[in-house]
């Protein structure tokens, strides 16, 4: 179980398992119970930071301590794990806090491919106001834009989300 392709696939594994981990949390819990923290992320704001960095946090504090878990005991499949979920971090901060909100000292959008996709995606995310309603859930994974839209349309939330398409923050 230690050889190191073993341990790739593992780190690969979980990197691909997280979308799922990440879909769920966001879905189930930042939009259900997590909500106190996750609505300064769909509320506009000046500062730097908001209060739903605190999952960001989270996530990085069980990656460390996985990491400090996998050194101290030598179990290097707790260190893979450990990787898979740091690298899926990273992404999801490429993606979701450069790419969609911009959270970083240049401007970079992406207006083709996948990219181009995922930004649009995550924009549908946050067309809906309030807790409920909202599609779009994933961060590395989106559905076709025109799906979502489709989905918004059903729901009768088109006019929140052209409304929100002028001021996006
Ligand atoms: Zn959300
Ligand atoms: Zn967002």
């Amino acid at each position: 179980m230690t050889s190191w392709p073993v341990l790739i696939a593992i780190a690969v594994a979980v990197f691909l398992v997280m979308e799922g981990v990440a879909w769920a949390a966001h879905k189930y819990i930042m939009h259900g119970w997590g909500w106190g923290w996750h609505e300064s992320h769909h509320e506009p704001h000046e500062g730097l930071f908001e209060k739903n960095d605190l999952y960001a946090v989270v996530f990085a504090v069980f990656a460390i301590a996985l990491f400090a878990l996998g050194s101290l005991m030598d179990w290097p499949v707790v260190t893979a794990i450990a990787s898979g979920i740091t690298l899926y971090g990273f992404f999801y901060f490429i993606v979701h806090d450069g790419l969609v909100h911009q959270r970083w000292p240049f401007r970079h959008i992406p207006h083709k491919g996948y990219a181009k996709r995922l930004v649009q995606a995550h924009r549908l995310h946050h067309a809906v106001k309030g807790k409920d309603g909202a599609v779009s859930f994933g961060f590395l994974y989106a559905p076709p834009v025109e799906k979502l839209t489709a989905e918004l349309k059903r729901s009768g939330r088109v006019a929140a989300e052209q409304d929100e398409r002028r001021t996006l923050h």
